[in-house]
């Protein structure tokens, strides 16, 4: 079997008048489509549903993005029933027909790259530039992994004398995936297609408020040519139907990236072993971060303002992989924040679909209040350097950046997920890694320095999934930056990387006397 050779897309290039243009225009036509409804698809047939959510742009929450609708517990069984039915023919379809849908999947789109980004726009108040980089990631992520399962699908053998041995790997059966809003289009699908080509019938739950987003996603597989049953869209409340499907006896496994309460009920509640279940389940859990970037003294500052502020409020910080410690050491540490400050004040906050927006809006009325009560916190355990004023009438939270604060500090701690830098200082690099691993979570991390000793302790020494040296710490581009953590920030192994599909399948042997 042949393998094809995998290249990442490339991003728009916005320095095109042309190319600009486009994707501005194609946000206004997105704007008309506005307020439609979506439904399920479940066993090859989209069904009405008695529940439904409502969708908001959290840059004008006036504007209703979609109406989706959410499955009952009985849609959901129905959905695992007919998975099951489907997973026979699946199974036997060859690798390279399961991989050509991921590839034309693929196609799509980047054909429809600029729809795809305005849906986000709007969908979640991310940046254009951002939804961009996304769209890449996610046709990234659908020819990666179409590659590697080509590579996977090679038998090994170990005979010897009188003996074969043959390793090869077979799909686990029915998986389900639980996804999140703040990457809307990539992660979802960057799930579902790695558990889809390694021959499992699968379902995705999506985050209800970006379920619009995420039945782009399900029409671009059903035209691509999944077939019935081996795909299937099932928005859903996470709690109730999320819940019972994580526990459904006939589940084998379950890919989840959220946040860390959730994946630690998920991992609780997939562990338990229900009446008829044949098989202990796998899950896959990628959680958050309280990522930190130290910065030493012989840091290139310039760099490293740039890095965090990119890295800190990129996304108004709703990125797993956001930093939102940067901890700096004692002689640098005035210039730094001073520098800082200055970075932060000029950053342009507002409505996500408007050209030059850096910073949009928090993704709904719940995380802004959230935020809001950690910023409170905030300003009683260190000193407010710089706040921006919260535009309206959307969910703004205006990026802070908070200095003094002690590495125990709650904001030091826990993580926030919204525009909220949390500003350490420490006496030496001894102190900067202790500080950095001083958190449950070991997602990304980073370090800005010249001095070859302390990039050489950081590799070792700072505990983190993703470490970057001299640059910021987001923005991982499949196969060149596999992603994922370890401590609290999640179990199993990195995404766009070389052991992700191996999650997905099930190991044999088969030794022949000769
Ligand atoms: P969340 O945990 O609130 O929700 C994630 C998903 O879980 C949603 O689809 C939700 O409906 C579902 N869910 C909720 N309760 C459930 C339950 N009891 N059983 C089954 N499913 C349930 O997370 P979120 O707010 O959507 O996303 C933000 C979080 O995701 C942050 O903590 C962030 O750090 C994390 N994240 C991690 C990564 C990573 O790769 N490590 C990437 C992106 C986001």
């Amino acid at each position: 079997p042949q393998r094809l050779p995998f290249a990442n897309a490339p991003d728009s290039d916005y320095a095109q008048a042309e190319i600009r243009d486009r994707a501005w225009q194609t946000v206004s036509q997105v704007r008309q489509q506005l307020g439609q409804s979506y439904q399920p698809w479940i066993n090859g047939e989209f069904v009405s549903t008695q529940g439904t959510a409502q969708s908001l742009n959290p840059s004008n929450p006036d504007e209703v993005v979609g109406t989706v609708g959410l499955i009952s517990i009985e849609q959901a069984d129905e959905a695992v029933a007919t998975a099951k039915a489907a997973f026979t023919a699946w199974r036997q379809t060859p690798v390279a027909e399961r991989a050509g849908i991921l590839r034309k999947a693929a196609e799509l789109m980047e054909q429809r790259r600029h729809e795809l980004n305005a849906w986000m726009v709007l969908e979640v108040g991310k940046p254009l530039r951002e939804c961009d980089g996304e769209v890449s990631e996610a046709i990234d992520f659908c020819r990666y992994y179409a590659s590697e399962m080509e590579r996977l699908q090679e038998e090994t053998a170990y005979d010897i004398p009188g003996e074969t041995n043959r390793y090869h790997y077979q799909p686990r059966g029915i998986s389900l995936i639980i996804s999140p809003w703040n990457f809307p289009l990539a992660i979802p699908t960057g799930m579902t297609v790695a558990s889809l080509v390694a021959g499992n019938c699968t379902l995705l739950k999506p985050a209800e408020v970006s379920s619009v987003i995420a039945a782009q996603l399900a029409q671009i597989l059903i035209e691509a040519g999944i077939p019935k049953g081996v795909f299937q869209f099932i928005p859903g409340k996470g709690s109730t139907v999320g819940a019972h499907l994580v526990k459904h006896p006939d589940v084998h496994m379950i890919t989840f990236t959220g946040s860390q309460e959730v994946g630690c009920q998920i991992y609780r509640d997939a562990a338990g072993l229900q009446p008829g279940q044949k098989h202990l389940k796998r899950v896959i859990a990628e959680m958050g971060g309280k990522n930190g970037i130290i910065i030493d003294e012989s840091a290139d500052l310039d760099q490293a303002v740039a890095g965090v502020v990119q890295s800190a409020f990129g996304y108004s910080g709703q990125k797993c992989s956001a930093c939102s410690r940067v901890i700096v050491l004692e002689s640098v540490y005035e210039t730094f924040v001073e520098r800082l400050t200055e970075a932060v004040r000029s950053l342009n906050v507002g409505d996500a679909s408007k050209p030059g927006t850096q910073v949009g809006p928090v993704i709904d009325g719940k995380a802004q209040q959230r935020i809001r009560e950690y910023i409170a916190q905030g300003k009683q355990e260190g000193t407010v350097a710089v706040e921006l004023a919260s535009p309206q009438p959307g969910y703004f939270v205006g990026p802070i950046v908070i200095t003094e604060v002690a590495p125990d500090a709650t904001i030091a701690q826990e993580e926030i997920f919204g525009p909220v830098l949390a500003v350490l200082k420490v006496a030496n690099f001894d102190d900067a890694l202790r500080v950095a691993n001083g958190t449950n979570y070991a997602l990304t991390g980073g370090i800005y320095s010249r001095t070859p000793s302390h990039i050489d302790r950081a590799q070792v020494e700072f505990e983190v999934g993703n470490l970057y040296v001299n640059r910021g710490i987001t923005g991982a581009i499949v196969s060149r930056q596999p992603f994922g953590g370890f401590k609290l920030s999640g179990v199993g192994s990195k995404a766009g990387g070389p052991d992700y599909l191996l999650q997905f399948l099930e190991p044999r042997t088969v030794t022949e006397n000769i």
